[in-house]
């Protein structure tokens, strides 16, 4: 069946998505409400875990895909929980020091930036800027319109609402489909690594990221990006590109008041947290310039029932938004994009009748989509418990777990 696959939101799952489908020799086209590349706002660093490449592997051509291997940061070894005084709690083994990662489905420290213009090579011809996405309008089972916030439109015959959160499409298809708030803000900022900034960082840092838990529901999320960016590649670094520290402040809303703060504000409000941590800790939200210093309210989908498929259908944080806890919304989102191409290049084919194949996506997506979450979810309640028993049990199973290497190995597999 011949196919024009129209795409809301060019943002990792929907542009994943259409290098899937000209790989597979679909036509497709990406409308971005951003007027142009230059205006994505990206954070920095970006945890690709095992699943999210294996579905830039499926859906990009080789040379891209190299791209991805060669622009990637050092791989994480080991992920650590520590107490604000810099003491151990528990430390899970990635890979192994000596052990190479998987040229596929690896672990990978990426730069936000430098992913998208990869995402977006090759799609000069397929990608519309400054198009907002307000709706659409079914006609049949193989005839759509898209509605632009300009008053134009595109037809084709299948749209996928890839537009993130506040996704126009999901609004129209599941206006039953709630979002939530966790409760839960975050504050993240990143500076340069250095020398002396390097200083600065608990030693488990050298083995990959760590989480700070502390009293009172507080958390902090610390990790280094460092790449090599050969001068080949250098077009798609950002302007700021180098070795970086990121790091993310989690707390309850009501003890971080975010809105209406400036940069600098928003590193004060982290710095008022941090009285009594480790003062490397306060060391290094100190030295973050505070253009780099954002906020974040945390929401995250409901789950859903099932609902009757057609020639419409959503992916990423459009249908399962979800906190930024174990770093897997943008892992989701491309796997979203692997699953849809697979099936959309068996409608291509003939092997599949179309709105067949896009039921068979949305059951499959559902299913891992919701377990991730669920699973996000359930790791912001563990990293922010604010009663204070409920906390000292929690750090006194990590510590017990950690020295149980074989118990620690089978949870964590
Ligand atoms: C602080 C933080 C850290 C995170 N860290 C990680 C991590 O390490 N690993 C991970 O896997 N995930 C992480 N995430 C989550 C991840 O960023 C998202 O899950 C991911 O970006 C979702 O991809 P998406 O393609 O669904 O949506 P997005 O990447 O949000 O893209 C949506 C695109 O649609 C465009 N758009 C919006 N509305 C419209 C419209 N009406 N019409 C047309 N276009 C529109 C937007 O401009 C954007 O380009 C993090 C999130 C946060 C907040």
């Amino acid at each position: 069946m011949s196919l024009r696959v129209l795409v809301a939101g060019g943002g990792i799952g929907g542009l994943c998505l259409a290098q899937g489908l000209r790989q597979a020799g679909i036509d497709v086209v990406v409308f971005e409400r951003a007027p142009s590349p230059a205006a994505f706002r990206e954070g920095y660093r970006l945890h690709i875990s095992p699943e999210g490449s294996r579905a830039l592997h499926t859906c990009l051509s080789a040379d891209l895909f190299a791209t991805v291997q060669a622009t990637s940061g050092r791989p994480p070894r080991a992920m650590s929980f520590l107490t604000e005084r810099l003491a151990e709690l528990l430390s899970v083994e990635v890979l192994p020091d000596q052990a190479e990662p998987d040229p596929i489905a690896a672990h990978r420290s990426v730069n936000r930036y430098t992913l998208r213009q990869i995402l977006l090579s090759g799609l000069d011809d397929a990608m519309h800027f400054g198009k907002e996405c307000t709706g659409y309008e079914r006609h049949d089972d193989d005839k759509v319109t898209l509605r632009f916030a300009d008053g134009t439109t595109a037809d084709g015959t299948v749209v996928i609402g890839a537009e993130g959160g506040h996704s126009a499409v999901r609004a129209q298809l599941l206006p039953h489909a709630g979002r939530q708030e966790t409760g839960m803000v975050s504050i993240g900022g990143r500076l340069p690594l250095t020398g002396e900034t390097a200083s600065l960082l608990p030693p488990h840092l050298a083995r990959g990221p760590a989480s700070i838990l502390a009293p009172h529901g507080l958390s902090l999320f610390i990790a280094t990006h460092q790449a090599v960016v050969s001068d080949r590649h250098r077009h798609l670094a950002p302007a700021d590109a180098g070795d970086q520290i990121v790091w993310g402040f989690t707390g309850p809303r009501d003890r971080l008041p975010i809105a209406h703060r400036s940069h600098q504000d928003l590193r004060r409000l982290v710095l008022d947290h941090l009285h009594g941590w480790d003062r490397r800790l306060r060391s290094l939200v100190e030295q973050s310039d505070p253009a780099t210093v954002n906020a974040t309210l945390l929401r995250t989908a409901v789950p859903i029932e099932a609902w009757s498929p057609s020639n419409v259908t959503v992916l990423g944080d459009a249908i399962h938004s979800m906190p930024p806890s174990l770093g897997m919304g943008a892992n989701i989102a491309l796997r979203d994009a692997e699953v849809l191409t697979q099936k959309l290049a068996a409608v291509h084919d003939g092997r599949l009748a179309l709105v067949r194949a896009i039921g068979e996506y949305e059951r499959e997506m559902r299913g891992y989509g919701f377990a991730a979450v669920s699973a996000s979810n359930r790791a912001l309640r563990q990293s922010a418990m604010t009663n204070p028993f409920a906390f000292a049990a929690t750090k006194a199973a990590m510590r017990l777990l950690n020295v149980l290497p074989p118990v620690k190995k089978r949870i964590f597999r």
